[in-house]
């Protein structure tokens, strides 16, 4: 895509959004940035006027967007913005910051979407690849954005990008070498309305693949399995639970992978060698191990950096045992599907803090596990009077409101044997800058019980 002297308007001001505007004006683009922000919330205005960006602030003009050649759209922008669906149907050009990077991205590309699990697997696939030797990228979703690892990038490069359905939204001819669909539950309906729509943004991951490219998906999960019928891709699965025709999946106590159907089994790692919690964790290692063999990586590579792996912060993170009773901060289970998998890592005993702002979730689906495993759901934030309401007769609640609060309650009921889990289900903007700002003051206010 020639970007030399074309107008491109940047919309949205996120960490995305800045590194696409300096990317396109390296690129000789006229560009201009607009944020729907009031400009004083906006802390690089004056250094993008400096370096002599067009900034718009305070809301869209649509003349601004009419003038354009092309689009390029941050992901935190919701494609229903007014403006941007006005020169959709006009039939202007809108892609996304990864379509915009990915097109000028040397290498192989391995991509990874799914509702949960894509920060522990992008970061794993990294680890394995270095620990391969390959030269390795890591970005999108995860951190750096794909237009700031274009300039690392070489022919020899292997990119592992973890991949929204906001950033899928938004793609053209993204192309991955492999990609990986590791789970689709309900996320996000807020946003993209349906079920169905939040399933169709995540199936485009495969959209532009050939019978040269490799599709990974989870053989247990429903609406990944649906992705199948829409790729042209090779199809490997993974399973955790039975043997599949090819992919990677665990047989007895042994991690193996399957090349050919047909063909035979080759052991990769010992489960018990996998040193992350819960059975969703394995599910991530052998969407992994799948790609790591189709990448061309040896078993014993793969096998010891998956050993060494170490669970990312705020991911069923173990903070702290004080008095026998084992505190656990997974603040970034912030649905109720990764809840659900948390609850469920954990033998029973367990107090839960549960609440934060509501994604239009459903915690009923919660029931059996509750029953099962949860003694205490403590509440908090602006979703605890739905919570509360759907949850009724089924678990035992306490109502804490604050993070705090609930902490406190949490030592003052748990027993020795008990595990306290922040595992909230919902997101954190009501009371906190984001998860990771959650998650940290979870880790303090645990660190300062006595
Ligand atoms: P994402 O980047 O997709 O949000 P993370 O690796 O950051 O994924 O994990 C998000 C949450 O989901 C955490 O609470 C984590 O414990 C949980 N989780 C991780 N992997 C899975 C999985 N395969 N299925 C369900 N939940 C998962």
């Amino acid at each position: 895509m020639e970007l030399k002297n074309k107008r491109v308007l940047v919309v949205g001001l996120g960490k995305s959004g800045l590194a696409a505007a300096r990317f396109l004006k390296e690129r000789g683009a006229t560009v201009t940035v607009s944020d729907a922000r009031p400009a004083t919330l906006i802390k690089e205005l004056p250094s993008l006027l400096e370096q002599g960006f067009a900034v718009e602030t305070g809301s869209h003009g649509l003349l601004t967007f009419r003038r354009q050649d092309l689009i390029v759209v941050s992901p935190g922008v919701p494609m229903s913005t007014p403006e941007l669906m006005q020169v959709k149907a006009l039939g202007m050009r809108v892609i996304g910051e990864m379509e915009l990077g990915s097109q000028y991205l040397q290498g192989e590309m391995i991509a990874i979407t799914g509702s949960n699990g894509k920060t522990t697997t992008t970061t794993l696939m990294g680890e394995i690849l270095n620990a391969a030797g390959r030269p390795t990228l890591v970005g999108g979703n995860i951190g750096t954005p794909v237009t700031a690892l274009v300039a690392e990038s070489t022919p020899d490069s292997w990119s592992v990008l973890e991949v929204s359905s906001f950033q899928l939204e938004t793609i053209e001819s993204f192309k991955p070498r492999i990609a990986m669909v590791l789970n689709i539950t309900p996320d996000h309906l807020d946003r993209h309305g349906s079920f169905e729509a939040y399933a169709a943004a995540k199936a485009r991951i495969t959209e532009n693949q050939t019978v040269e490219d490799f599709l990974i998906l989870n053989a247990e999960n429903k609406a990944a399995q649906m992705v199948a019928a829409k790729t042209s891709a090779k199809i490997y699965w993974f399973s955790p639970r039975r043997p599949i025709k090819q992919g990677a999946f665990v047989h007895g106590e042994s991690v193996l992978f399957l090349a050919k159907e047909g063909g035979v089994a080759e052991p990769v790692m010992p489960v018990a060698e996998i040193p992350l919690a819960g059975s969703h964790n394995v599910e991530n290692v052998l969407a992994a191990v799948c790609a790591a063999r189709l990448a061309g990586i040896d078993s014993e590579t793969i096998r010891a950096a998956v050993a060494s792996f170490k669970a990312v912060e705020h991911r069923l993170e173990f903070v702290r045992e004080l008095g026998g009773v084992r505190y656990y901060n997974d603040s970034k289970a912030t649905n109720v599907d990764a809840t659900e998998k948390a609850i469920a890592a954990f033998p029973g005993g367990i107090h839960l803090i549960l609440g934060g702002k509501d994604k239009d979730s459903d915690y009923a689906t919660l029931e059996p596990l509750l029953c099962e495993r949860v003694k205490t759901v403590i509440t908090i934030g602006s979703a605890a009077e739905k919570i509360e309401r759907q949850l009724a007769g089924i678990a035992k609640i306490e109502s804490a409101e604050t993070l705090a609060r609930a902490v406190a309650k949490a030592q003052e009921i748990a027993v020795a044997g008990d595990t306290v889990l922040l595992a909230p289900a919902c997101a954190s903007f009501d009371q906190f800058e984001n998860y990771e700002h959650r998650g940290r003051v979870f880790k303090e206010l645990v660190a300062s019980l006595q």
